[in-house]
C-alpha cells in the first residue's frame, strides 16, 4: 500500500518545503522504503518553461521531457529517484486539461466546477502510478491561505479522507522567528497557520517548525498545546551550513521517527544515514579551496543555476575541496578585455542561456580560458559560445554567429543571412523513432529540444574518459544546434566533436585536446549530478580546478 505525505507551508514563503520534502524522502529511503516526490504547483502557467529565471529560478528538466519547478531537483539530488513528467502539476496544467475535456463534451453536459472537477483532476494527478512506491510525498507549491492554492488543499483534504485511516498524512513546515529585543521565539505565526490549515479542513501530524536555533522543549511544548500536534511531533528544524546535512539533523530532530508514528508504523526499522554522514564529513573537512568564476546573465538571483551550483559542490566533494563559485555578469566584458574579471580563478564556467545579451561576454571569457590555459566548461549556451570563438579566433570566420542573435535583432530580416550560422535554428530532428518539427515563429511553450537523449563519445577522447564510457545519455533543453557542416574545418584547428548523436547529425560534446580542460557540451549535466553521486563531467572539471589551484 502507498502511503501519503502532503507536506505543506505556512507563515513565510521560501522556508524550503521542497527541500524539506526531499530530505524527508531520503530518510525515508535510509529506513528501507522506497518513495517518489511530486510537487503540485498553484501557479497558471501550465509550467515554468515559459518563466523567466528571475522570477521563478532554474526550470528542471527530466528525462521524459517536462519543464519542470526546481523542486524537482532537490527531489532527485536526494533520493536519486528520476522525476518524471507525471510528478508535477500546476494550476494552469490543470486547468487546461478540465477545459479541454469540456470541449470534447466529456462532462455529459455538467456545470463544470473547482469542486469537484478540478478536485478530481487534482486527485487523479496524486494517485496516478499508486502501488509503485511506499511513500509518496506531495508538496503543495505556496502557502496556506494563497487564493491560487485553495483547490489544492481542498483537493488532498478529500484524497486523504476517501483513502483507508492512516493512509495519509499532512506535514505542515512553519517558521517560529526569534525577536531580538524581547529575545524570545514566537510561536504566534506557526499557531495562525495552522488554524487556517484547519479552517479549510485540515488538522496537520507533524509540524516543521524553522529556526535559527534548534527549539528548546518548551517552545515545542507550548506549540504543541496551543496546535493540537503531538509534542514529538512538533519537531526542530534549525539552519545548517549546508543543505545537505538536512537529512542527519532532521532525523537527529525526530522528523522520520514522527512521521513514521503518524502512520502507526510497527515495528520501526532503523535507518542507515551512512550516505549522508559520509556527505557530510566531506564538505566538513574540505582540504582547500578553488573559486570558479560562472559567467552568465541571470546572475542576481542564485536559484536561477541551481543545479549548477549543486553540481559543482558536488564535484567538490568529490576532489575534498571547496568550491567558491563566483557569479560574473557577461555583460560587463562585452567586446573589452576580460582579464580583470577572470585572473585569478581556478576555473571558469559558461552556464546555459538565452538571447542576445551578454552573448560577446560569453564568448570572451571562452577565449580568455582558451588562451591562458584556465580550465573551461562550456554547457548548452556555453558550448554554443565557445564554438563561435573557436570559428572566430581559430578558423577564420569572423562573421561566425547564432541565429539566435538574429532572431532578436529588431533591425535583421531574420530570414537568410550571409553570416556563417555555426549555430541554426534545429527545425527537424529524431526522437524516440518520431520525427520532430519546428518553426521560429511557433509556440513558446514546451517546443524545445527536451529530456534525455543518446550520444556516442568519440573512443579515446577525453569526455570518452571522463564518462568512462562511449554510449551516454544525458538531459537537453534547447533550440539552437551547432552545425555540423562546420566540423570538419572547426577539427583541423584543433575543436574535437567527441560526442555526437547516434545520426552524426547534432554535436553533443566539444573538446580541445592540446589544453588542460576544454569541454563544451549541448546538454545540462548537471541535472543528473548527486552529491553522493557526483557527476564524472564536474568532479574532473573541479579535480582540473584543483590542478590549478596548484598553478597559480
Ligand atoms: N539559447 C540556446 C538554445 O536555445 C541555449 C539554451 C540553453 O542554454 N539551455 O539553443
Amino acid at each position: 500500500m502507498t502511503r501519503y505525505v502532503f507536506i505543506t507551508g505556512g507563515v513565510v514563503s521560501s522556508l524550503g518545503k521542497g527541500l524539506s520534502a526531499a530530505a524527508l524522502g531520503a530518510l525515508l529511503q535510509a529506513r528501507g522504503y522506497t518513495v517518489r516526490l511530486r510537487k503540485l504547483d498553484p501557479y497558471l502557467n501550465v509550467d515554468p518553461g515559459t518563466m523567466s529565471p528571475f522570477e521563478h529560478g532554474e526550470v528542471y528538466v527530466t528525462d521524459d521531457g517536462a519543464e519542470t519547478d526546481l523542486d524537482l531537483g532537490h527531489y532527485e539530488r536526494f533520493t536519486g529517484v528520476a522525476a518524471r513528467q507525471t510528478d508535477s502539476i500546476s494550476s494552469g496544467k490543470i486547468y487546461s486539461r478540465v477545459l479541454e475535456k469540456e470541449r470534447r463534451g466529456e462532462y455529459l453536459g455538467e456545470t463544470i466546477q473547482v469542486i469537484p472537477h478540478v478536485t478530481n483532476e487534482i486527485k487523479e494527478f496524486i494517485a496516478y502510478g499508486t502501488g509503485e512506491v511506499d511513500f509518496m510525498l506531495c508538496e503543495i507549491g505556496g502557502t496556506v491561505g494563497d487564493i491560487e492554492g485553495l483547490p489544492f488543499f481542498e483537493a488532498i483534504r478529500q484524497f486523504s479522507q476517501e483513502r483507508a485511516p492512516r493512509q495519509c498524512i499532512f506535514l505542515h513546515l512553519t517558521l517560529v522567528p526569534f525577536i531580538e529585543s524581547c529575545n524570545e521565539l514566537k510561536t504566534k505565526p506557526t499557531q495562525h497557520s495552522v488554524k487556517e490549515l484547519r479552517a479549510i479542513g485540515i488538522s496537520p501530524d507533524v509540524l516543521l517548525c524553522r529556526s535559527q536555533e534548534a527549539l528548546p522543549e518548551k517552545v515545542r511544548e507550548k506549540i504543541s498545546l496551543f496546535c493540537n500536534v503531538r509534542s514529538d511531533a512538533v519537531v526542530s528544524a534549525p539552519d545548517f551550513s549546508t543543505v545537505y546535512e538536512a537529512p542527519v539533523s532532521y532525523h537527529l530532530h525526530g522528523l522520520d521517527s514522527a512521521v513514521i508514528a503518524a502512520f502507526g508504523i510497527d515495528p520501526v526499522p532503523k535507518p542507515d544515514l551512512s550516505r549522508w554522514k559520509d556527505v557530510s564529513e566531506r564538505i566538513r573537512n574540505a582540504e582547500g579551496t578553488v573559486r570558479v568564476a560562472i559567467v552568465g546573465k541571470y546572475t542576481q538571483l542564485g536559484d536561477a543555476y541551481k543545479s549548477i551550483e549543486e553540481a559543482l559542490a558536488h564535484g567538490g566533494m568529490a576532489n575534498r575541496v571547496k568550491v567558491l563559485a563566483k557569479w560574473i555578469q557577461a555583460e560587463i566584458f562585452e567586446n573589452e578585455d576580460p582579464s580583470p574579471h577572470l585572473e585569478g580563478f581556478h576555473a571558469i564556467l559558461v552556464p546555459g542561456g538565452f538571447g542576445v545579451r551578454g552573448s560577446e561576454g560569453k564568448i570572451c571569457a571562452a577565449r580568455f580560458a582558451r588562451h591562458k590555459q584556465v580550465p573551461f566548461f562550456g554547457i548548452c549556451f556555453g558550448m554554443q559560445m565557445a564554438v563561435i570563438e573557436a570559428a572566430r579566433n581559430l578558423a577564420g570566420l569572423k562573421d561566425a554567429c547564432s541565429e539566435e542573435f538574429e532572431f532578436e535583432n529588431p533591425d535583421g530580416d531574420n530570414g537568410e543571412s550571409n553570416s556563417n550560422r555555426v549555430v541554426y535554428h534545429l527545425k527537424q530532428w529524431e526522437h524516440c523513432g518520431k520525427t520532430q518539427k519546428r518553426r521560429p515563429d511557433g509556440e513558446k511553450g514546451g517546443t524545445m529540444r527536451l529530456g534525455a537523449y543518446a550520444a556516442n563519445l568519440l573512443p579515446g577522447s577525453r569526455a570518452a574518459q571522463i564518462y568512462c564510457a562511449t554510449d551516454i545519455s544525458e538531459r537537453h533543453r534547447h533550440r539552437y544546434e551547432v552545425d555540423v557542416k562546420y566540423k570538419n574545418l572547426l577539427e583541423k584547428h584543433g575543436i574535437s566533436f567527441s560526442g555526437m548523436s547516434p545520426d552524426g547529425k547534432l554535436p553533443e560534446i566539444v573538446e580541445i585536446s592540446n589544453h588542460p580542460w576544454f569541454i563544451g557540451v549541448q546538454f545540462h549535466p548537471e541535472l543528473k549530478s548527486k552529491p553522493f553521486e557526483p557527476h564524472p563531467l564536474f568532479a574532473d572539471f573541479i579535480r582540473a580546478a584543483k590542478e590549478q589551484s596548484r598553478l597559480v
